[in-house]
């Protein structure tokens, strides 16, 4: 039986955190009901198009999921059960943000079958959450993750952010410290990015102009301080027994997200839910981003065909026609050229990087075939190493991973 994974969109939130781009919005819970109904259309309708594939991995993020009332997670995930076959030991994840849970919702989570759980948590300090405008301080969370656990949760996920506006070297140190002492399986740690169209962007974005012109910003750690973050974070963490496996992805033994490393190694994966992208046997499709459209058209979903204009080599344009489904944006044929780079790109932000022999079978031929001078160049420059069949970033490779992987486009 074919595999994919299986990705649900909750695009609400209590408030909007003032540096946040994702697709989410503050909504009201008849907004919200109408979406999961949206939502159920969505699943039950893929459960009839995907009967020959077997769900491997089930990740509901956001937004904030936990927002959601209990009663609706339940039929999401019963709806997901009905309409697809699920492999026995599958991960089921949730994104939980504090102050949005009790002890009731986690213990409905476990006897619904979700078995790992991800906080969003960004720091340990007070002052660096009201800034950030989260809606939780550090103690709520920490009673978060006690009920969590309280509830039997063995595969907790905390996400932390490094770069933030006002914050210093030891305030990070800090806030990693207090992390690791509660010992969770699983630490995503990432830079803050000023994103346009963000309250943060208005507010800070001339601090990232003097970022970019080599001049020390006002209110945002230097280029240098954060790179000192990035490093402290793989110092501290790899001390604690957590292992990178992927550039900010670290997690103790058999602990690693199953459901993440599907998407770098490019498996294929359904996105369901507003915005969802997807990825199905080379075929990029997106959902529609516009919520009452989205909800509306679920009402009559439809299998059709998208029709993209493709130029040819002698300049002749073309249509071609793919499979595809009514609430989609786009849709899209990934090339072979751009099936390689995302190999490249993806599988080399994993610790254990790419394998010769699947790039291989994926592509017809050997990887030096395509990338005989960049393998050679970045190697040269202590990069990049090959061993034992596959290849990866060395420690050095991943702190400059932006332009390692620059190397690897083909146009
Ligand atoms: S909780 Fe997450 S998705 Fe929601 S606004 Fe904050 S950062 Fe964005």
């Amino acid at each position: 039986m074919k595999q994919m994974e299986l990705y649900i969109h909750i695009p609400f939130c209590m408030r909007k955190c003032r540096y946040c781009d994702f697709l989410s919005s503050v909504e009201d819970e008849t907004t919200q009901n109408l979406y999961v109904r949206a939502l159920l259309a969505e699943i039950a309708f893929y459960g009839g198009m995907y009967r020959d594939r077997a769900v491997t991995t089930v990740y509901i993020g956001g937004g904030t999921p936990s927002w959601l009332k209990e009663s609706a997670i339940v039929s999401i995930l019963n709806e997901v059960w009905r309409a697809f076959t699920i492999l026995p030991d599958t991960e089921v994840t949730i994104e939980c943000n504090p102050g949005t849970l009790t002890g009731y919702k986690f213990s409905v989570y476990r006897k619904i079958g979700i078995n790992r759980i991800s906080i969003g948590l960004q720091s340990a300090d007070d002052d660096e959450l009201m800034r950030l405008g989260r809606v939780h301080t550090f103690a709520q969370f920490l009673k978060t993750y006690e009920l969590a656990r309280q509830n039997g949760f063995s595969n907790i996920n905390i996400d932390l952010m490094s770069g933030l506006p006002g914050q210093s070297l030891s305030d990070y140190k800090a806030t990693l410290q207090k992390v690791i002492r509660l010992k969770p399986e699983h630490i995503s740690a990432y830079s803050l990015m000023i994103e346009e169209g963000t309250p943060f962007y208005e507010q800070y974005r001339f601090d990232v102009v003097r970022q970019e012109s080599g001049l020390k910003p006002q209110f945002l750690p230097s280029e240098d301080e954060v790179y000192q973050m990035t490093q402290l974070t793989v110092q501290l963490l790899a001390a604690a027994g957590y292992g990178q496996y992927e550039i900010s992805n670290f997690a103790l033994k058999g602990y690693a997200c199953r459901h993440n490393i599907g998407y770098w190694r490019r498996k294929n994966y359904l996105g369901v839910g507003l915005g969802a992208s997807s990825l199905i046997d080379n075929i990029r499709y997106s959902n529609l981003r516009d919520l009452h459209e989205y909800i509306e058209q679920t009402k009559h979903i439809r299998a059709g065909l998208w029709e993209n204009e493709r130029k040819e080599a002698d300049g002749t344009v073309r249509i071609e026609e793919l499979p595809a489904v009514s609430i989609h944006a786009s849709a899209e044929r990934i090339g072979r050229g751009a099936q390689m780079e995302e190999f490249m790109f993806l599988g080399l932000r994993m610790t254990d990087g790419i394998s010769r022999t699947e790039f291989e079978q994926s592509f017809g031929k050997p990887i030096e075939a395509v990338y005989q001078e960049p393998l050679l160049r970045l190697a040269k420059e202590g990069l990049l190493v090959k061993h034992a069949g596959r290849i990866f970033l060395t420690e050095r490779g991943r702190e400059v991973s932006n332009y390692a992987m620059a190397q690897f486009l083909l146009s």
